[in-house]
């Protein structure tokens, strides 16, 4: 083709070209530099995506691979990858539907606890956004930023509650009060399933060994212990949950109930110690007057009271030891205990075989005493028969009069009042005239009563200081203290004028008897043979001169 002439439109097409050409040059650096910068980025995004799965791994690795120009198929590395993405998409849904449950239970329980209200709210608010938080990091993010909130306000509350009795936050969650039933179904699967080591759940296969070591302990504790008897059931039905196995959510219930049980068992302890200490020092009053009053017996109980002593004081020397060496309280009650049982059993000994002895020192003494009684009356009924004998010695038996032995002791006496005073005494002897015929005629019995008869007129005609004894025979004796011989023959007048007028009858006949006296007074340095001899001569001069009649010597 020819050409002219250039006109300006070929040169712009040229110019055109040239720039164009340029641009693309311009261009094809850009590109190169993008695809260098995307292939590098691609590289960090793999080498970022890394550790999700081991497939997806090896997928990752095939494609950075294959950024460095390799020979690999980028195509399948990239099918693969697809396919290896939208599983993982799909676990990682699962996974996490699964987690937004278990967040939803625990929320759910965490909700039935005494906490704030507000910390309610906001759990149920996190429990809520789970679901559709859980399907991306931002949203992993956001609830695990939620509950380490919740899990700080409860710290927080936890320390700052002083209220210890109704125990920390975590009680309320793990109390065994009102688990639900899926709660209880769910930990006894788990109690029982632990020893086959169900990895799903890693805190739960130790929990059954760690309680069982716990409730070992626990019970090792109790065991030691000395407890108290109003406690004794308690311990029983502590020692009873320990030993029947301990489930998670009565874990915490347990040792609080053991801790307040060791508080308890301490407490009752103290009190039950110093009441100890008061009885004690009671024991010791009551033991310290026995063996005051062992000391103030008699002196063949000696070696009874000293064995006693002695071992009452090696005992409380025993105690003192054991409450000055020991601190443990247990350990200390039952040594005093034991020494207190042994000084009290040799108490009970010592008073037994002291009632044993008081006892057959009260028979014997009652024996005595009934001996005594028998003895006394004895002598009693002695004395009476002597006395009875005494005077029947002395007492005639025919007309009651004193004899002539009471008569010698009678002279006896007048004779020393006589001397002592001075005073006369006068002897009067009587005898009855010619009783011989009265027997002779009447016989003995008839001569009884006559001289019994006699008798008793002449003691009535006597005062009662005067003395008359039966001397023997028909013939009597008569004392006169303070009558001279004048006074004397007054007396026997009397006397003879008395019998003389009795009425004696003898078979319906009267007959009359007398009497005939002889007086004489008791002279200075004159014996009584010599008084009764003038005496016995007057009577003989009162015979001879006719009887019935006195004669005074
Ligand atoms: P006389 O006047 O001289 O005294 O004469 P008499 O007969 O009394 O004296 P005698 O001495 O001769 O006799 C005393 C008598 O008394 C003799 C005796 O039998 C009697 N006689 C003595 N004692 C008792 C007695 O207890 N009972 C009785 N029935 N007679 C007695
Ligand atoms: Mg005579
Ligand atoms: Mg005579």
């Amino acid at each position: 083709m020819a050409v002219t002439k250039q006109g300006p439109s070929d040169l712009q097409w040229r110019d055109k070209y040239l720039t164009l050409n340029e641009k693309y040059d311009k261009l094809k650096l850009q590109v190169g530099t993008r695809n260098e910068q995307l292939r590098r980025g691609l590289v960090l995004v793999s080498l970022l995506a890394e550790g999700q799965s081991a497939p997806l791994d090896q997928t990752l690795a095939d494609l950075r691979e294959s950024m460095r120009g390799s020979t690999s198929d980028l195509n399948k590395t990239m099918n693969t990858l697809n396919g290896q993405i939208k599983e993982y998409d799909l676990s990682q849904a699962e996974h996490s539907a699964a987690l937004a449950e278990k967040i939803s239970l625990m929320a759910e329980k965490l909700c039935h606890c005494q906490i704030p209200k507000k910390l309610v709210s906001d759990v149920r608010a996190l429990r809520k956004a789970a679901p559709e938080a859980l399907n991306d990091w931002q949203g992993y993010s956001h609830q695990l930023e939620g509950w380490a909130g919740v899990l700080a306000t409860l710290v927080a509350l936890d320390e700052s509650s002083d209220d210890s009795a109704k125990g920390p936050w975590w009680k309320k969650v793990f109390s065994k009060e009102k688990p639900s039933p899926d709660a209880v179904e769910e930990a006894d699967s788990q109690s029982v399933s632990d020893d086959v080591a169900d990895n799903d759940e890693p805190a739960e296969p130790g929990f059954s060994t760690i309680a069982r070591e716990v409730a070992s302990a626990l019970n090792g504790l109790i065991s030691r212990l000395v407890v108290p008897e109003r406690l004794h059931q308690r311990s029983d039905e502590l020692q009873k949950r320990l030993d029947d196995g301990l489930h998670w959510y009565e874990f915490v219930s347990v040792l609080e109930d053991t801790s307040q049980f060791l508080l308890d068992c301490l407490g009752s302890g103290q009190e039950e110690f110093e009441r100890f200490l008061h009885s004690l020092d009671q024991r010791l009053q009551a033991i310290q007057t026995m063996v005051s009053d062992a000391n103030s017996g008699q002196a063949d109980r000696e070696d009874a009271r000293t064995s006693l002593e002695t071992m009452v004081r090696d005992q409380i020397d025993d105690i003192r030891g054991v409450v000055n060496g020991l601190g443990d309280l247990g350990e200390l009650g039952s040594s005093v205990r034991d020494h207190l049982t042994t000084i009290v059993r040799a108490m009970e000994h010592y008073q037994e075989v002291e009632s044993q002895r008081e006892a057959r020192l009260a028979e014997q003494l009652e024996v005595l005493q009934n001996r005594l009684s028998e003895m006394e009356a004895e002598a009693s009924q002695a004395r009476q028969i002597i006395e009875d004998q005494k005077k029947r010695a002395t007492l005639d038996h025919l007309t009651g009069l004193p004899n002539r032995a009471a008569y010698e002791v009678q002279l006896g006496e007048e004779l020393m009042k006589r001397s002592r005073g001075g005073r006369s005494l006068s002897f009067i002897i009587c005898d009855v005239d010619h009783f011989k015929h009265i027997n002779d005629n009447y016989g003995h019995i008839a001569g009884d009563k006559v001289l019994q008869l006699i008798a008793s007129t002449l003691r009535k005609n006597l005062r009662d200081t005067d003395f008359i004894a039966r001397y023997g025979g028909e013939e009597f004796v008569v004392l006169l203290p303070g009558t001279q011989a004048d006074g004397a023959a007054g007396v026997a007048e009397k006397l003879r004028a008395s019998i003389e007028a009795c009425p004696f009858n003898f078979r319906g006949e009267r007959v009359s008897i007398t009497m005939s006296f002889g007086i004489s007074e008791f002279r200075a340095l004159e014996s009584t043979e010599m008084v009764f001899d003038r005496a016995d001569k007057a009577l003989y001069e009162a015979k001879k001169s006719g009887r019935n009649r006195a004669v005074i010597a």
